[in-house]
């Protein structure tokens, strides 16, 4: 039984929805013995509560998917946290009713705050158990972050496994198509201002259906990645076979300074999704977009590694073959093909980490 306060608070949110604000003010509401709450709104929507930034709900009507938004894995990316914020009030608020199964996590909420990236350490290489490995700071905020939302997403997901409320039809497995998308905002401008890495699929076909889907949002580049990640896409990905992207959708801009009309299209297309309508999606061309694979992952092996362009250099910017990228103490590094294109950059990385990643363009068959 839940105590007075858990019932006000519950009240609160179905009439104000301000299930983040409460979430960074007051996390302590959502944790411990109180954890996970559970209520339904007056339109018969689910509502429960995992944990602070952890929220899911399963409509009266739910259809076959369930679909993840992530925003906040960095803190300071505030565009898809406001996106994200705004689609819960109005889903607590029963402004607006799903169509399917649908999770916001959001995620780094002492960041936020701190308007930083990060508390301890990037959140989004702590995944598929890199919590666990020695070389991170296991007692910090992102890595006990990291296993509760590997927990959250692995309990949303397999759901619909012990969900009674598919009885009628017990011999069916679960038959729901599983979604997942990071949205992010990049730190350094784009050539493309709205890319998505595509994780590593371990031989598997890329989906074409969901280029298409991300190209109606307004995402026109495809990173193709070559090799597993411990990103959270590429978790959610690999341990779930969702379709699991980390969406980039501009540049970083301090909360309540982003021009919204810039995420239109992304913020129109995915409410559809999540709600359930039709989306006008042109079928998939390679025409229609940029598709790019991983052609060098250039480690930094010295002190001296220094970039040889400029410090704010866009991704996806391209270069000549042969055309200096880098170099140390006994390596330069130099463009391979015409046309290659550095994502990432960035010479302030600890000796052995990953300094550039170079693209090539790739089509899809
Ligand atoms: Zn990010």
């Amino acid at each position: 039984m839940y105590t007075s306060e858990t019932h006000q608070l519950m009240s609160k949110l179905a009439s104000e929805g301000q299930f983040l604000s409460l979430s960074r003010r007051s996390p302590e509401l959502f944790t411990s013995e109180k954890k996970p709450l559970e209520f339904t709104l007056s339109n018969g929507t689910l509502v429960h509560i995992a944990g602070p930034g952890i929220i899911a709900f399963t409509p009266e009507n739910k259809g076959d998917k369930a679909i993840i938004l992530s925003c906040g894995i960095h803190g300071n990316e505030t565009a898809p946290i406001e996106i994200c914020d705004q689609y819960v009030v109005d889903i607590l608020t029963c402004k607006l009713v799903l169509g399917h199964r649908v999770l916001f996590i959001f995620g780094n909420l002492p960041a936020m705050d701190k308007a930083t990236r990060f508390v301890d350490e990037n959140l989004n290489r702590l995944f598929s158990q890199a919590h666990n490995s020695a070389s991170v700071n296991q007692n910090g905020y992102e890595c006990k972050r990291a296993k509760e939302l590997e927990v959250a997403v692995a309990q949303f997901f397999n759901a619909s496994l012990s969900n009674k409320a598919q009885s009628s039809n017990t011999s069916r497995q679960n038959d729901e198509t599983r979604y997942h998308y990071d949205l992010h905002t990049a730190i350094r401008p784009s050539k493309n201002e709205k890319f998505a890495v595509y994780p590593y699929l371990h031989g598997e076909s890329h989906s074409k259906e969901q280029l298409s889907f991300l190209l109606a949002c307004g995402v026109d580049t495809f990173l193709l990645s070559g090799s597993s990640t411990t990103t959270f896409s590429y978790y959610s990905s690999r341990q779930f076979n969702a379709h699991a992207f980390t969406v980039e959708l501009g540049k970083v801009q301090p909360f309540g300074q982003n021009d919204m009309s810039r995420f239109a299209a992304v913020t129109e297309t995915m409410k559809r999704f999540i709600c359930g309508q039709t989306i006008e999606a042109k079928p998939f061309e390679n025409k229609d977009m940029l598709i790019y694979k991983v052609n060098q992952v250039i480690n930094k092996h010295a002190d001296d590694f220094v970039l040889e362009f400029s410090d704010d250099l866009p991704n996806f910017s391209t270069f000549e073959k042969g055309a200096l990228l880098a170099r140390e103490t006994g390596a330069e590094y130099r463009a391979q093909y015409d046309g290659e294109a550095v994502v990432f950059p960035n010479a302030n990385v600890a000796i052995g980490q990953r300094a550039i990643l170079t693209v090539i363009p790739t089509t899809l068959v």
